[in-house]
């Protein structure tokens, strides 16, 4: 089980204003006290159950240097604006992890590259929000290499035919219907269980035969999905779980 702790050492939680960064975790198998980085750049303290907090608070203080000196470490390799940026990214509708490799450097041009071959992202920035940028570049570019395809495979299976379609990342949206029967998608869908993602766009094809959510329109929905009111619901309440990097600021 883990328990993020406040540190007990008051000289140790001045390191990080207060707040120690350490993790600690209790563990009925450790035979010792263990202080060790987990990478990328989690501090962990593992503690025999039953340890004493007195024991815990000794242990921090004849620690204290190795604390000091490898928080200021990996502060200086793992800027904390750069900590928001994940260490992976799960595109549940294809099925796919990368993992996230961060290399700061202020001074070259911020980039990314994905080694798909291998499933890792390489961003190489300088600040959390230039990362979060990069990302969401990436995810628009993903977006528009799944779910293009996957929307024209459906669009022949129902039998209809969009006359454009445009990916995006939106806030509010997961997708739309236009007059002129244009589909926008939102390349967030690729964070989203592939069920979710089939289920909305059947619901935007669905709108090129009826452009409302009448009982004519459910109806048609109903015989492509017939699960829709659940995945429907799913589907909007789906938000929760989109990073904010996924989202244009
Ligand atoms: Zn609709």
């Amino acid at each position: 089980m883990l328990e993020q702790l406040v540190l007990l050492d008051d000289r140790a939680n001045a390191l990080q204003g207060g707040d120690s960064g350490i993790l600690i975790r209790s563990s009925a198998r450790a035979k010792r006290l263990t202080l060790k980085v987990v990478p990328p750049y989690q501090l962990e303290l593992v503690v025999p159950r039953g340890t004493r907090p007195k024991v815990v608070a000794e242990f921090l203080r004849s620690n204290f240097d190795w604390i000091r000196r490898t928080t200021d470490e990996l502060v200086a390799r793992y800027p904390p604006g750069l900590r928001l940026l994940p260490t992976s990214v799960e595109l549940r509708a294809i099925d796919a992890r990368w993992s996230v490799d961060i290399a700061v450097n202020d001074k070259a041009q911020p980039r990314l590259r994905d080694h798909d071959d291998i499933l890792s992202l390489r961003i190489q920035t300088a600040s959390g929000p230039e990362g979060f940028e990069l990302l969401r570049q990436w995810l628009l570019r993903r977006g528009r290499k799944h779910l293009r395809p996957w929307l024209a495979a459906e669009a022949q299976r129902l039998g209809v035919a969009p006359k454009h379609i445009q990916i995006r990342t939106q806030r509010t949206r997961w997708g739309s219907c236009s007059q002129r029967g244009s589909i926008s998608l939102n390349a967030a869908l690729l964070l989203l269980p592939a069920t979710l993602v089939r289920y909305l766009l059947v619901h935007e094809l669905c709108h090129l035969r009826h452009l409302n959510h009448s009982r004519r329109y459910w109806r048609l929905v109903a015989q492509h999905e017939p699960d829709y009111l659940e995945l429907d619901r799913r589907l909007a309440a789906a938000w929760t779980e989109i990073p904010v990097w996924a989202l244009p600021r």
